[in-house]
Protein backbone atom coordinates (compact mmCIF):
# COMPACT_ATOMS: atom_id res chain seq x y z
CA UNK A 1 0.00 0.00 0.00
CA UNK A 2 1.10 3.35 -0.62
CA UNK A 3 0.15 6.77 0.29
CA UNK A 4 1.56 9.70 -0.74
CA UNK A 5 -0.17 12.84 -0.01
CA UNK A 6 2.65 16.15 -0.48
CA UNK A 7 1.71 18.57 -3.39
CA UNK A 8 -1.81 19.76 -2.19
CA UNK A 9 -2.40 21.26 1.53
CA UNK A 10 -5.75 20.19 2.70
CA UNK A 11 -7.11 24.33 2.37
CA UNK A 12 -5.71 24.44 -1.52
CA UNK A 13 -8.01 21.25 -2.27
CA UNK A 14 -10.86 21.57 -5.17
CA UNK A 15 -14.15 20.79 -4.02
CA UNK A 16 -14.84 17.04 -4.80
CA UNK A 17 -16.74 16.92 -8.40
CA UNK A 18 -19.45 14.58 -7.85
CA UNK A 19 -19.96 11.05 -8.22
CA UNK A 20 -23.64 10.14 -9.81
CA UNK A 21 -25.40 6.75 -10.85
CA UNK A 22 -26.84 7.15 -14.09
CA UNK A 23 -30.78 5.54 -13.44
CA UNK A 24 -32.04 5.13 -16.84
CA UNK A 25 -28.68 4.40 -18.70
CA UNK A 26 -28.01 1.89 -16.64
CA UNK A 27 -31.17 0.20 -17.32
CA UNK A 28 -31.11 0.24 -20.48
CA UNK A 29 -27.38 -0.93 -21.20
CA UNK A 30 -27.48 -3.49 -18.45
CA UNK A 31 -24.50 -2.02 -16.17
CA UNK A 32 -24.67 -0.23 -13.01
CA UNK A 33 -23.07 3.27 -14.61
CA UNK A 34 -21.60 5.84 -12.54
CA UNK A 35 -20.34 9.21 -13.90
CA UNK A 36 -17.45 11.27 -12.39
CA UNK A 37 -17.74 14.42 -13.18
CA UNK A 38 -15.05 16.27 -13.84
CA UNK A 39 -16.02 18.29 -16.46
CA UNK A 40 -17.76 20.09 -14.16
CA UNK A 41 -14.65 21.04 -11.94
CA UNK A 42 -15.28 24.64 -10.88
CA UNK A 43 -12.12 26.45 -11.66
CA UNK A 44 -9.94 26.83 -14.92
CA UNK A 45 -13.27 26.15 -17.37
CA UNK A 46 -13.08 22.39 -15.88
CA UNK A 47 -12.33 19.32 -17.15
CA UNK A 48 -9.21 16.78 -16.62
CA UNK A 49 -6.81 19.50 -17.75
CA UNK A 50 -8.36 21.68 -14.78
CA UNK A 51 -7.48 18.73 -12.33
CA UNK A 52 -4.00 18.46 -13.85
CA UNK A 53 -2.56 21.95 -13.88
CA UNK A 54 -3.66 22.71 -10.30
CA UNK A 55 -1.40 20.19 -9.20
CA UNK A 56 1.68 21.52 -11.86
CA UNK A 57 1.35 25.13 -11.22
CA UNK A 58 1.48 24.27 -7.69
CA UNK A 59 4.96 22.38 -8.10
CA UNK A 60 6.36 25.42 -9.79
CA UNK A 61 5.36 27.83 -7.44
CA UNK A 62 8.36 30.48 -6.49
CA UNK A 63 10.25 29.15 -9.36
CA UNK A 64 8.46 30.62 -12.00
CA UNK A 65 6.55 33.83 -13.82
CA UNK A 66 5.76 32.51 -16.45
CA UNK A 67 4.67 29.30 -18.77
CA UNK A 68 5.20 27.98 -22.16
CA UNK A 69 2.95 25.16 -23.13
CA UNK A 70 1.60 24.07 -26.57
CA UNK A 71 -1.48 22.43 -28.13
CA UNK A 72 -3.95 22.28 -31.11
CA UNK A 73 -7.04 24.83 -31.92
CA UNK A 74 -9.62 23.51 -29.26
CA UNK A 75 -6.59 22.22 -26.84
CA UNK A 76 -8.71 22.60 -23.09
CA UNK A 77 -4.71 22.39 -21.35
CA UNK A 78 -4.07 25.52 -23.28
CA UNK A 79 -7.12 27.02 -21.74
CA UNK A 80 -7.21 25.61 -18.46
CA UNK A 81 -3.34 26.86 -18.02
CA UNK A 82 -4.22 30.59 -19.70
CA UNK A 83 -6.94 31.14 -16.88
CA UNK A 84 -4.14 29.87 -14.28
CA UNK A 85 -1.83 32.28 -15.48
CA UNK A 86 -3.89 34.93 -15.81
CA UNK A 87 -5.27 34.13 -11.99
CA UNK A 88 -1.86 34.22 -10.93
CA UNK A 89 -0.36 37.36 -12.72
CA UNK A 90 2.51 34.97 -15.10
CA UNK A 91 2.75 35.53 -18.58
CA UNK A 92 1.73 33.30 -21.15
CA UNK A 93 3.14 32.21 -24.61
CA UNK A 94 1.06 29.01 -26.07
CA UNK A 95 2.15 27.80 -29.31
CA UNK A 96 -0.78 26.09 -31.09
CA UNK A 97 0.21 23.73 -33.71
CA UNK A 98 -2.21 24.82 -36.73
CA UNK A 99 -3.11 27.60 -38.94
CA UNK A 100 -4.60 30.91 -37.54
CA UNK A 101 -8.18 30.45 -38.07
CA UNK A 102 -9.54 33.07 -40.46
CA UNK A 103 -13.03 33.96 -38.92
CA UNK A 104 -13.09 37.33 -36.44
CA UNK A 105 -13.02 35.84 -33.54
CA UNK A 106 -11.54 32.67 -32.09
CA UNK A 107 -13.85 30.26 -30.64
CA UNK A 108 -14.04 28.03 -27.83
CA UNK A 109 -10.80 27.13 -25.87
CA UNK A 110 -8.84 29.53 -27.98
CA UNK A 111 -11.68 32.41 -27.46
CA UNK A 112 -10.80 31.91 -23.40
CA UNK A 113 -7.42 31.66 -24.15
CA UNK A 114 -6.86 34.83 -25.86
CA UNK A 115 -9.28 36.49 -23.20
CA UNK A 116 -7.00 35.82 -20.83
CA UNK A 117 -4.15 37.36 -22.22
CA UNK A 118 -1.97 34.33 -23.38
CA UNK A 119 0.34 35.13 -26.56
CA UNK A 120 -0.84 32.73 -28.96
CA UNK A 121 1.19 31.47 -31.69
CA UNK A 122 0.57 29.94 -34.65
CA UNK A 123 3.10 26.96 -35.98
CA UNK A 124 3.61 24.03 -37.78
CA UNK A 125 3.00 20.76 -36.27
CA UNK A 126 6.76 19.76 -36.54
CA UNK A 127 8.42 22.97 -35.26
CA UNK A 128 6.66 22.58 -32.14
CA UNK A 129 9.60 21.95 -29.82
CA UNK A 130 11.48 24.35 -31.66
CA UNK A 131 8.99 26.89 -31.24
CA UNK A 132 8.82 26.25 -27.52
CA UNK A 133 12.72 26.35 -26.74
CA UNK A 134 12.18 30.19 -28.86
CA UNK A 135 9.53 31.05 -26.65
CA UNK A 136 11.76 30.18 -23.47
CA UNK A 137 14.24 32.20 -24.32
CA UNK A 138 12.01 35.19 -25.24
CA UNK A 139 10.59 35.29 -22.11
CA UNK A 140 13.82 34.74 -20.31
CA UNK A 141 15.32 37.76 -22.50
CA UNK A 142 12.28 39.73 -20.79
CA UNK A 143 13.41 39.35 -17.72
CA UNK A 144 10.97 36.21 -16.56
CA UNK A 145 11.12 33.19 -15.20
CA UNK A 146 9.74 30.60 -17.11
CA UNK A 147 8.79 27.21 -17.16
CA UNK A 148 7.85 24.43 -19.79
CA UNK A 149 4.83 22.18 -20.11
CA UNK A 150 4.10 19.51 -22.63
CA UNK A 151 1.02 19.35 -24.22
CA UNK A 152 -1.97 18.08 -22.81
CA UNK A 153 -0.19 18.49 -18.82
CA UNK A 154 2.13 15.26 -19.97
CA UNK A 155 4.22 15.24 -16.52
CA UNK A 156 4.41 13.69 -13.13
CA UNK A 157 2.57 16.11 -11.95
CA UNK A 158 -0.34 15.50 -14.09
CA UNK A 159 -0.39 11.82 -13.12
CA UNK A 160 -0.10 12.49 -9.53
CA UNK A 161 -3.72 14.95 -9.68
CA UNK A 162 -5.26 11.71 -10.99
CA UNK A 163 -3.56 9.13 -8.91
CA UNK A 164 -5.41 11.58 -5.59
CA UNK A 165 -8.41 11.47 -7.76
CA UNK A 166 -9.11 8.42 -6.66
CA UNK A 167 -8.70 8.39 -3.33
CA UNK A 168 -11.67 11.63 -3.98
CA UNK A 169 -13.43 8.67 -5.66
CA UNK A 170 -13.08 6.12 -2.88
CA UNK A 171 -14.34 8.50 -0.15
CA UNK A 172 -17.68 9.19 -2.00
CA UNK A 173 -18.73 5.40 -3.49
CA UNK A 174 -21.11 4.73 -0.90
CA UNK A 175 -19.62 1.68 1.31
CA UNK A 176 -20.18 -1.73 -1.05
CA UNK A 177 -20.17 -0.23 -4.29
CA UNK A 178 -16.95 -1.19 -5.81
CA UNK A 179 -16.04 -0.18 -9.58
CA UNK A 180 -15.18 -3.53 -11.90
CA UNK A 181 -14.71 -0.79 -14.37
CA UNK A 182 -13.21 2.31 -14.73
CA UNK A 183 -13.38 4.08 -18.89
CA UNK A 184 -12.12 6.75 -19.76
CA UNK A 185 -11.01 8.69 -22.86
CA UNK A 186 -7.22 8.65 -23.23
CA UNK A 187 -5.28 10.91 -24.85
CA UNK A 188 -1.66 11.62 -23.89
CA UNK A 189 -2.45 9.00 -21.47
CA UNK A 190 -1.58 11.08 -18.21
CA UNK A 191 -4.78 10.77 -16.95
CA UNK A 192 -5.13 7.12 -17.33
CA UNK A 193 -1.69 6.62 -15.33
CA UNK A 194 -2.58 8.46 -12.45
CA UNK A 195 -6.21 6.30 -12.63
CA UNK A 196 -4.24 3.61 -13.12
CA UNK A 197 -1.40 4.24 -10.15
CA UNK A 198 -4.55 5.48 -7.74
CA UNK A 199 -6.51 2.32 -8.52
CA UNK A 200 -3.51 -0.04 -7.49
CA UNK A 201 -3.94 1.88 -4.14
CA UNK A 202 -7.21 2.08 -3.54
CA UNK A 203 -9.02 -0.32 -5.99
CA UNK A 204 -6.78 -3.08 -6.92
CA UNK A 205 -9.56 -5.30 -8.68
CA UNK A 206 -10.91 -2.93 -10.57
CA UNK A 207 -10.15 -2.51 -14.25
CA UNK A 208 -8.99 0.29 -15.98
CA UNK A 209 -10.21 0.79 -19.96
CA UNK A 210 -8.36 3.97 -21.62
CA UNK A 211 -9.92 4.46 -24.76
CA UNK A 212 -7.65 6.04 -27.42
CA UNK A 213 -8.86 9.41 -29.41
CA UNK A 214 -5.68 10.05 -31.44
CA UNK A 215 -2.68 7.30 -30.78
CA UNK A 216 -1.83 4.01 -31.55
CA UNK A 217 -1.95 1.08 -29.38
CA UNK A 218 1.17 0.41 -29.12
CA UNK A 219 2.91 4.07 -28.97
CA UNK A 220 -0.05 5.16 -26.44
CA UNK A 221 0.98 1.61 -23.71
CA UNK A 222 4.47 2.76 -23.34
CA UNK A 223 3.86 6.35 -23.15
CA UNK A 224 1.54 5.55 -20.11
CA UNK A 225 3.68 2.75 -18.86
CA UNK A 226 6.48 5.32 -18.59
CA UNK A 227 4.14 7.74 -17.36
CA UNK A 228 3.78 5.27 -14.40
CA UNK A 229 7.14 4.28 -14.13
CA UNK A 230 8.25 8.09 -13.84
CA UNK A 231 5.59 8.97 -11.47
CA UNK A 232 7.01 5.77 -9.43
CA UNK A 233 10.53 7.23 -9.22
CA UNK A 234 9.08 10.48 -8.38
CA UNK A 235 7.67 9.27 -5.44
CA UNK A 236 10.52 6.79 -4.70
CA UNK A 237 8.28 3.45 -4.46
CA UNK A 238 9.31 0.30 -6.22
CA UNK A 239 7.69 0.27 -9.96
CA UNK A 240 6.68 -3.50 -11.69
CA UNK A 241 5.01 -3.39 -15.24
CA UNK A 242 1.60 -2.84 -15.08
CA UNK A 243 -1.38 -4.46 -17.29
CA UNK A 244 -2.45 -1.25 -19.63
CA UNK A 245 -5.66 -1.57 -21.11
CA UNK A 246 -5.24 1.05 -23.97
CA UNK A 247 -7.36 0.34 -26.75
CA UNK A 248 -7.32 2.46 -30.50
CA UNK A 249 -10.10 0.80 -31.98
CA UNK A 250 -13.00 3.75 -31.23
CA UNK A 251 -10.73 6.64 -32.91
CA UNK A 252 -12.20 6.89 -36.34
CA UNK A 253 -9.77 8.49 -38.97
CA UNK A 254 -7.47 10.58 -36.06
CA UNK A 255 -7.98 12.96 -33.51
CA UNK A 256 -11.08 15.13 -33.59
CA UNK A 257 -12.63 12.28 -36.58
CA UNK A 258 -15.96 11.61 -36.12
CA UNK A 259 -18.22 9.45 -37.51
CA UNK A 260 -21.92 8.30 -37.18
CA UNK A 261 -22.00 5.25 -34.48
CA UNK A 262 -19.77 8.55 -32.63
CA UNK A 263 -22.62 10.76 -33.71
CA UNK A 264 -25.42 8.54 -32.55
CA UNK A 265 -23.57 7.75 -29.10
CA UNK A 266 -23.45 11.54 -28.49
CA UNK A 267 -27.06 12.25 -29.21
CA UNK A 268 -28.41 8.84 -27.27
CA UNK A 269 -26.69 9.81 -24.32
CA UNK A 270 -28.06 13.19 -24.32
CA UNK A 271 -31.61 12.46 -24.64
CA UNK A 272 -31.91 9.69 -22.78
CA UNK A 273 -30.52 10.84 -19.49
CA UNK A 274 -28.94 14.43 -20.12
CA UNK A 275 -25.19 13.32 -20.40
CA UNK A 276 -23.42 15.37 -21.90
CA UNK A 277 -20.43 14.40 -24.10
CA UNK A 278 -17.84 15.85 -26.25
CA UNK A 279 -17.02 14.36 -29.88
CA UNK A 280 -13.46 14.96 -29.69
CA UNK A 281 -12.59 13.11 -25.98
CA UNK A 282 -15.96 12.06 -23.92
CA UNK A 283 -18.22 10.80 -27.03
CA UNK A 284 -15.09 8.36 -28.35
CA UNK A 285 -15.03 7.03 -24.68
CA UNK A 286 -18.66 6.41 -24.10
CA UNK A 287 -19.16 4.80 -27.32
CA UNK A 288 -16.50 2.46 -26.83
CA UNK A 289 -18.48 1.77 -23.09
CA UNK A 290 -21.76 1.33 -24.72
CA UNK A 291 -19.78 -1.40 -27.03
CA UNK A 292 -17.42 -3.20 -24.60
CA UNK A 293 -21.18 -3.96 -23.04
CA UNK A 294 -22.33 -5.11 -26.12
CA UNK A 295 -19.61 -7.62 -26.94
CA UNK A 296 -19.61 -8.44 -23.37
CA UNK A 297 -16.10 -7.62 -22.57
CA UNK A 298 -17.93 -5.67 -19.98
CA UNK A 299 -20.48 -8.12 -18.83
CA UNK A 300 -23.84 -7.35 -17.36
CA UNK A 301 -24.81 -6.21 -13.68
CA UNK A 302 -21.10 -4.60 -13.76
CA UNK A 303 -20.12 -1.81 -11.78
CA UNK A 304 -19.15 0.87 -14.11
CA UNK A 305 -17.56 4.02 -13.56
CA UNK A 306 -17.40 6.23 -16.59
CA UNK A 307 -14.52 9.46 -16.08
CA UNK A 308 -16.14 12.25 -17.50
CA UNK A 309 -12.85 14.16 -18.25
CA UNK A 310 -14.40 17.34 -19.89
CA UNK A 311 -15.00 18.51 -23.27
CA UNK A 312 -17.89 20.97 -23.36
CA UNK A 313 -16.08 23.68 -25.15
CA UNK A 314 -14.90 21.23 -27.98
CA UNK A 315 -18.39 20.21 -28.35
CA UNK A 316 -19.57 23.90 -28.45
CA UNK A 317 -17.04 24.50 -30.83
CA UNK A 318 -18.01 21.31 -33.26
CA UNK A 319 -19.89 22.60 -35.67
CA UNK A 320 -21.08 18.85 -37.43
CA UNK A 321 -22.75 17.91 -34.38
C1 LIG B 1 -6.97 15.98 -22.76
C2 LIG B 1 -8.28 15.33 -22.58
C3 LIG B 1 -8.38 13.94 -22.40
C4 LIG B 1 -7.17 13.04 -22.41
O1 LIG B 1 -6.39 13.22 -21.25
P1 LIG B 1 -4.91 12.69 -21.22
O2 LIG B 1 -4.47 12.85 -19.83
O3 LIG B 1 -4.11 13.54 -22.17
O4 LIG B 1 -4.91 11.28 -21.67
C5 LIG B 1 -9.62 13.39 -22.19
N1 LIG B 1 -10.72 14.16 -22.19
C6 LIG B 1 -10.68 15.49 -22.36
C7 LIG B 1 -11.94 16.26 -22.36
C8 LIG B 1 -9.44 16.13 -22.55
O5 LIG B 1 -9.40 17.46 -22.71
Amino acid sequence: MIDINIAINENEKHQETPVQYYEKISKIIGVNLFVKHDESIQYYGGGNKARKIKYIIKDMKNKANAIVTAGGLQSNHVRATAIQCAELGWKSIMIIHAEEPKCEYYEGNLKIAKLCGAEIRFVDKKDVSKEMDRAMSDLKGWGYQPFYIWGGGHCVMGTYAYYEAVKEVKSQLSRGIYPNYIVLASGTGTTQAGIIAGCNNAFPNTKVFGISVARKKERGTNIIQEAIKEFYKYFQIEYTNQNIHFDDSFIGDGYESIYPELIGAIKWAARTEGLLLDPTYTGKAFYGLMEYVRIGIIPKGANVLFWHTGGLLNLIANKSI
